[in-house]
């Protein structure tokens, strides 16, 4: 009990919550209780929260937007921290500096009006941009890592540390973030562009992705990386794999990269949907997938 009072004190009573499914929190609408969830309205809080965690041994996780997620049926021990409170977005010149928790959808919108180009191919990633630079998202040729000046992070011992580009070791959906650190800022450097190329640009983007995408359904985006030569999608449906589905979840119809949730599906019947999947590419064609949603939880 002590232990909510201080974190209620430390981020305000309406932004804790108590066994928060996390199922209303991630894209795939799949995932258990998080004992606490907690949602800072500023940097501040976020890292006082984390500090007084530290101080309890109790563990944290910090989510964006839940969109590269797949959350353990048993829900999450300790304290999620979810930045998307912590969502500003301020311009000046050619740089965007927004915190955490903005969408990649408002920070690219945000420069499109202001005529600046390098966001385009991120309209459509539905994450925040600190998920966005933890994972460095990329689609369409273009990844976080092209257009990110610096990033702001608070290190496992408490400091708060900026990254410049190079420092970030961003590499194919990765950087060093994945080592114990807490994006808090994100400053963008963009080239001055035409406004409605850039909008067109996304336009057409946003038309592909409703092409090619099964987004009638929660998901968390492709499942597998792009393994080196192949594509993943590609390599599924040659397994004869589309369409194949475990509980409630299944194979995309519409792309075999993306497992679908078709409407209850656990995450257990995803992770056994993946497992076989693996197998099977493994078996026919002698490549071994490797996840990109990342599975979190008890
Ligand atoms: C329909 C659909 C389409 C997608 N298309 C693409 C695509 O084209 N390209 C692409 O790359 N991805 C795509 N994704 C996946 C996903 O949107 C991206 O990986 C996105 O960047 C994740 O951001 P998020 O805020 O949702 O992060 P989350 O899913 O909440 O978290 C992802 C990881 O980042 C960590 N994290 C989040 N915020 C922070 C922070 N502030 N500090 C430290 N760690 C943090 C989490 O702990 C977790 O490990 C798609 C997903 C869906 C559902």
């Amino acid at each position: 009990m002590k232990i909510i009072q201080k974190i209620i004190s430390l981020a305000g009573e309406t932004n804790v919550k108590l066994n928060e499914p996390m199922a209303k929190h991630t894209t795939f609408k799949i995932g258990g209780a998080a004992d606490i969830f907690v949602t800072p309205e500023t940097k501040e809080d976020l890292i006082g929260i984390i500090e007084f965690c530290k101080e309890e041994n109790i563990p944290v996780t910090v989510v964006g937007n839940g969109s590269n997620l797949l959350v353990s049926d048993d829900g999450i021990d300790g304290v999620v921290i979810c930045t998307e409170k912590i969502n500003y977005v301020n311009l000046e010149k050619d740089i965007i500096t927004s915190g955490a928790g903005a969408f990649l959808a408002v920070v690219a919108n945000t420069a499109a009006k202001a005529e600046l180009a390098g966001l385009e191919f991120a309209a459509g990633i539905p994450g925040t941009v600190g998920g966005g630079a933890f994972m460095n998202a990329g689609a369409y040729g273009g990844e976080l890592k092209d257009v990110i000046e610096t990033v702001t992070a608070l290190d496992k011992d408490g400091n708060v540390k900026v990254f410049d580009n190079a420092d970030c070791r961003f590499g194919y959906r990765t950087s060093i973030f994945g080592e114990g650190y807490v994006i808090l800022e994100i400053n963008f450097r963009l080239k001055k562009g035409n406004k409605e190329k850039i909008l067109d640009t996304m336009k057409d983007l946003s038309q592909k992705r409703r092409d090619k995408q099964p987004l009638e359904y929660p998901s968390a985006g492709s499942t597998f990386k792009r393994p080196e030569g192949h594509f993943a999608g590609k390599l599924v449906e040659d397994a004869g794999l589309k369409g194949y589905s475990i509980g409630g979840a299944q194979v995309s119809e519409k792309h075999s990269g993306f497992v679908i949730n078709k409407g209850a599906a656990t995450a257990k019947d995803v992770l056994d949907l993946v497992g076989y999947i693996k197998i099977q590419v493994k078996e026919k064609f002698d490549v071994e997938l490797q996840e990109e949603i990342k599975f979190i939880g008890r």
